[in-house]
């Protein structure tokens, strides 16, 4: 709170106003300095409609959403073609403990260092 009300006093300093909306985060007052309306607790800002409500200014936290969005939903298609990946090699050397036929187990062996080089490859995507 004391950081809070030194920044508050900066922004006074700068020539900002303090306005008699508070913030809806953390109810400090917020200010306006140069077109911009900010809460100096937690530096998150703000836009002001004709009815003077002040709402936050979300647009782009909503685009890093988005963004952040992909991200994950890439990391989890990742994850799941690497488990894919991994059950396949696990049923290959289940597979290669049973076979007694060496150009079967060399099929097994060739199959099993592609399945490995693919999941290398996944793990650098
Ligand atoms: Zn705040």
């Amino acid at each position: 709170m004391d950081k809070s009300i030194s920044d508050a006093v900066e922004l006074l300093y700068k020539g900002a106003k303090m306005l008699s909306q508070h913030c809806l985060d953390c109810k400090m007052p917020l200010f306006k300095h140069e077109d911009k309306i900010i809460c100096p607790s937690c530096k998150k800002e703000f836009k002001m409609d004709e009815n003077g409500n002040v709402k936050p200014l979300t647009k782009k936290i909503k685009n890093n959403e988005k963004i952040n969005k992909k991200e994950e939903n890439i990391f989890y298609k990742t994850n799941e073609l690497n488990n894919i990946l991994k059950d396949k090699l696990y049923f290959l050397i289940k597979e290669m403990k049973n076979c007694n036929d060496v150009n079967k187990l060399e099929y097994y062996i060739c199959l099993s260092l592609k399945l490995i080089d693919l999941i290398e490859r996944l793990s650098k995507l």
